[in-house]
């Protein structure tokens, strides 16, 4: 099986297990787990913040940061195609509160500065109007393709907020798949950002979590907030050691990633019937239409699920493939022929 779906299909690496089985343990509620510790000083430095916190996944830290951000009541200022507005069921308006406004999305997974400020209200004092608490990003952009967010794009976006005092909360799922396509240490991107989230369950392997970073002032907050939601676990060094691994020996090999998405995508552009979306292909993911007239965009992922190709539907009338650990570059080669002899036979 080769398995494009997503990246969250990893699988921990032998180093992982070996690193799991050794790791020692305590009680992270207690804040007496080592590993935890580890792991969360270590993003912390990475990043270059003050603190980091260790939670179940992505979607629990966009929500503890969120809810750490904002007051019940207040809008958060999010992409309409982010992951934080499109599938983390409205946990922030449902726990928190919180109303979001979802603001137009360029392809490139830019929000303009115009439309975040048609967002604030005329007369904040007019207590008709929610008011803005936080601005969102995404990067990379998981529905604009993988792109990265511009280094000027960031710096411009931090001093609009600051203007209007308002904290930036960075959904950085992939945030090193953006530092490594950029060649910046991930510090260089998340100094833009009061909090950040990765994932240490995508491209970085890890089986399990997210880590959130930020002040410690913040991390304060999200602490409680993720004790709320249940998202505090006892020995949770056994999650820990294999997101230390990641960051030790997962971050650098995005590259190569990188460069078989792009081998992909160069693959399918050669192929009649598809339509790849993007030109540039920045990290991991490749996103392609079917318009060979004798499929259907759900008979085409059929057939290629058939012959070992798994690939996503990922709205827009678009199939995503994600390339990661778990994909050599023969098995990107492999993919390609599969998708050519389905185009070739029809089935
Ligand atoms: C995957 C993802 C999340 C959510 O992470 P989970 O661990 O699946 O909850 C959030 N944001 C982005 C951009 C993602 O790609």
């Amino acid at each position: 099986m080769i398995e494009l779906r997503s990246d969250t299909f990893t699988l921990p690496t032998a180093e992982m297990m070996d690193a799991i089985a050794r790791a020692p343990l305590g009680d992270d509620v207690y804040g007496e787990d080592p590993t935890v510790r580890e792991l969360e000083r270590r993003s912390a430095a990475i990043l270059g913040k003050e603190a980091a916190l260790l939670v179940p996944s992505g979607t629990m830290a966009n929500l503890v940061s969120l809810l750490a951000h904002c007051p019940r009541g207040s809008k958060v200022l999010v992409g309409d195609e982010t992951d934080i507005y499109i599938y983390e069921a409205a946990g922030a308006s449902v726990c928190g509160g919180l109303m979001y406004e979802p603001i137009p999305t360029q392809p490139d997974g830019r929000l303009e500065l115009k439309d975040l400020a048609a967002a604030f209200p005329s007369d904040p004092s007019d207590p008709q109007f929610a008011l803005p608490a936080l601005l969102c990003l995404e990067n990379p952009h998981n529905r604009c393709g993988g792109k990265v967010l511009p280094v000027s794009y960031l710096a411009e976006v931090r001093h609009f907020a600051r203007e209007r005092g308002i904290p930036v909360h960075m959904d950085g799922a992939r945030l090193f798949n953006a530092a490594v396509a950029l060649k910046k240490p991930a510090a260089e991107l998340a100094q833009y950002a009061d909090s950040i989230q990765f994932c240490l369950s995508k491209g970085l392997s890890a089986p399990v979590g997210s880590m959130v970073v930020g002040s410690q002032e913040f991390i304060r907050k999200a602490y409680r907030l993720r004790k709320m939601l249940g998202g505090g676990m006892r020995q949770a060094g056994i999650i820990a050691a294999a997101g230390l691994v990641s960051l030790e020996r997962m971050v650098d090999r995005l590259e190569e990633d990188h460069r078989n998405a792009q081998r992909l995508a160069e693959g399918l552009r050669k192929l009649p019937g598809l339509e790849v979306v993007d030109r540039h292909i920045e990290t991991n993911i490749v996103f392609f239409r079917v318009v060979d007239p004798r499929f259907t965009m759900e008979r085409f992922m059929e057939a290629l699920g058939r012959r070992g190709v798994r690939v996503a539907e990922l709205g827009h009338g678009r199939i995503r493939a994600v390339t990661h650990s778990g994909v050599s570059t023969q098995q990107v080669d492999e993919a390609l022929s599969i998708v050519r002899s389905v185009l070739e036979h029809g089935e």
